[in-house]
């Protein structure tokens, strides 16, 4: 049995979660402990039941309930060394210091029927990573969020995933036209901010041709995007390229599954 699920998404929160066989884990978990017990309960499953918790990078909405729930439920931390030190630096990380299991970009963990490949994603944190994970039945899901382009290594390794949760944060346009300061504009913008709706779309028709079935796109902003419009430019390019929706499935990680 395999399950992808994205519980929570975009910048008040982030965290999904996978299940292959019996083993359950997390990608991220930058909401609070209670909000991801009720998620992972409409999901028929627990926080009993994960086996370890994969960190992106130390921003708040990727690691927020990170150190609650790793000592409540003694769950191991996998997480690149600089936001490791970061989050343990500020105070972030105390007694989960204990569950933390430093892994970078060029890393592997394998655990039981999942095998996860680590790579550096460009991001205005400390560090910032993302991971492609490959099951036993050979399938793999790629998970790239909070980067400001797709380098030519997030490219390759998202390559041959039959499903990718590919970050699709802004309108480039609502973005330049909204409220955000100059230097948050500029931030998200940067090659080290977010990708936008134009950038995940242009993408798609290269994951399609390496073999990509399903999209998921993810970690929307709620000031400068809606899920709408996110849908409409990714599916509008694929069009443009020749692709159907039938041919390579997109849908929109939501808030929240609650
Ligand atoms: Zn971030
Ligand atoms: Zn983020």
């Amino acid at each position: 049995m395999k399950k992808i699920i994205p519980l929570f998404s975009g910048s008040s929160g982030n965290c999904t979660y996978i299940r292959y066989n019996d083993e359950e884990i997390l990608v991220d978990a930058g909401v609070s402990m209670k909000m991801i017990e009720c998620a992972l309960d409409s999901v028929n499953t627990s926080l009993s039941r994960i086996k370890a918790i994969f960190v992106t990078h130390e921003h708040t909405d990727h690691i927020k309930g990170v150190e609650a729930i790793s000592k409540a439920y003694r769950i191991p931390v996998y997480i690149n060394g600089a936001s490791a030190e970061y989050a343990v630096e500020n105070g972030i990380f105390c007694e989960t210091q204990k569950y933390i299991n430093e892994k970078n970009a060029g890393d592997s963990v394998d655990l039981d029927g999942i095998h996860a490949d680590i790579f550096r994603t460009p991001h205005d944190s400390c560090g910032s990573v993302g991971y492609r994970f490959s099951f036993a039945d050979k399938s793999s899901f790629g998970y790239a969020t909070d980067m400001g382009y797709i380098t030519k290594t997030t490219a390759e390794m998202l390559f041959g995933c039959e499903t990718v949760l590919l970050e699709s944060n802004h309108d480039v346009r609502m973005l330049k036209n909204g409220p955000y300061p100059y230097y948050l504009k500029h931030r998200i913008l940067s090659d080290k901010g977010h990708l936008s709706n134009d950038a995940a779309a242009g993408f798609l028709p290269y994951l399609y041709e390496k073999g990509a079935k399903k999209v998921i796109l993810a970690h929307l902003s709620e000031h400068n995007n809606t899920p709408r419009l996110a849908y409409e430019t990714n599916v509008e390019a694929l069009k443009n390229a020749g692709i159907s929706t039938e041919e390579l499935k997109i849908t929109v990680a939501m808030k929240s599954v609650i």
